[in-house]
C-alpha cells in the first residue's frame, strides 16, 4: 500500500463492512470455541488504531463496545467523544506504555494489556494510590524471548505476577502475548495457556487478524483482531 497516498490519520477509501465483518468474526470465535459457553467466554477486542471515528462509530452501532487503541494520545483524542454517547463501552490499551503516560493511560482505559516491566509496574501502582482506582491489568509475556520485543521472560514472570499484586496491589487479570512473527503461533498461544493455569491467572488475550480462531481452541479469552474488522489500516501502525 503506497504509505503517502492520503492522510496520516483516517481511513482508505473503499467500502468496508464493519457490521458485517464482526458478525463473521464472531461467527468463526463461535465455531472455534466449539461449544456455546466456551464462545461466549471470549471478548472480542476490536483494534481501531489509526481509524478514524467514522469507521468506528458503525460497530457501536451494530452493538460492539469493546475496543483496543494502541497508542494514548490517539485514544485520548479519538474516544471521549465516542465513549460520551456509548458509556457503557470499555477500552483496551495494546500498545507500549511508557511510564510519562501512564496518567492520562490510566485515566483514558478500561484494561492494560501491556504490563510489561517493573518500573511500569511501580508507576501504576504509584497513579492507582493518587486516584484511588487501577485499570485491570495482563501481563504482557514475551513467549519467544526476542531480545527487541518488550515483556516479561516466561521464567519470570511468576515473580513478577507476585511482585505487582502482594508488594504493589495491583489487579493482574491475566497474560497477554504478541508471537514472534515468523513461528507457529499455536505453540507460543500453548505456552501462555500453560502459564497461566499454573499462575491461578483466568484472562488470556492472544490471536489477531490472521490467527485468532487458533487462539480460541487455545483457550483465548480475550483476542484482539483489527484488520478482518475495520479493514486495511491507512499506514503500518507500530
Ligand atoms: C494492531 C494490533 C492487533 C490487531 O492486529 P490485526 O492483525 O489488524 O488484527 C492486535 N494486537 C496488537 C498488540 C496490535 O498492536
Amino acid at each position: 500500500m503506497p504509505a503517502d497516498d492520503g492522510p496520516a490519520l483516517g481511513t482508505p477509501a473503499g467500502p468496508v463492512d464493519v457490521a458485517a465483518n464482526l458478525a463473521r468474526v464472531r461467527a468463526e470465535i463461535t465455531a472455534a470455541a466449539q461449544a456455546p459457553r466456551a464462545a461466549a467466554a471470549v471478548t472480542l477486542v476490536a483494534v481501531s488504531k489509526t481509524h478514524g471515528a467514522e469507521r468506528i462509530r458503525p460497530a457501536l452501532e451494530a452493538g460492539h463496545r469493546c475496543f483496543g487503541e494502541n497508542r494514548v494520545q490517539e485514544a485520548k483524542a479519538k474516544w471521549p467523544a465516542l465513549r460520551a454517547d456509548f458509556p457503557d463501552m470499555a477500552l483496551h490499551l495494546i500498545g507500549p506504555l511508557q511510564t510519562n503516560k501512564v496518567r492520562e493511560a490510566v485515566a483514558s482505559f478500561d484494561v492494560i494489556q501491556t504490563l510489561d516491566r517493573p518500573r511500569l509496574a511501580e508507576a501504576l501502582a504509584a497513579e492507582a494510590a493518587r486516584v484511588g482506582h487501577c485499570p485491570h491489568l495482563f501481563i504482557e509475556v514475551n513467549t519467544g524471548e526476542e531480545p527487541q520485543k518488550a515483556g516479561i521472560a516466561p521464567a519470570e514472570t511468576a515473580a513478577f505476577l507476585t511482585d505487582c499484586r502482594d508488594r504493589l496491589g495491583l489487579p493482574v487479570v491475566g497474560l497477554m502475548c504478541i508471537p514472534p512473527i515468523d513461528e507457529d503461533p499455536a505453540l507460543h498461544f500453548a505456552l501462555l495457556a500453560d502459564l497461566a493455569q499454573r499462575l491461578g491467572l483466568a484472562q488470556l488475550s492472544m490471536g489477531m487478524s490472521a490467527d485468532y480462531d487458533v487462539a480460541v481452541r487455545f483457550g483465548a479469552t480475550h483476542v484482539r483482531v483489527g484488520t478482518a474488522i475495520f479493514g486495511e489500516r491507512p499506514h503500518p501502525a507500530r
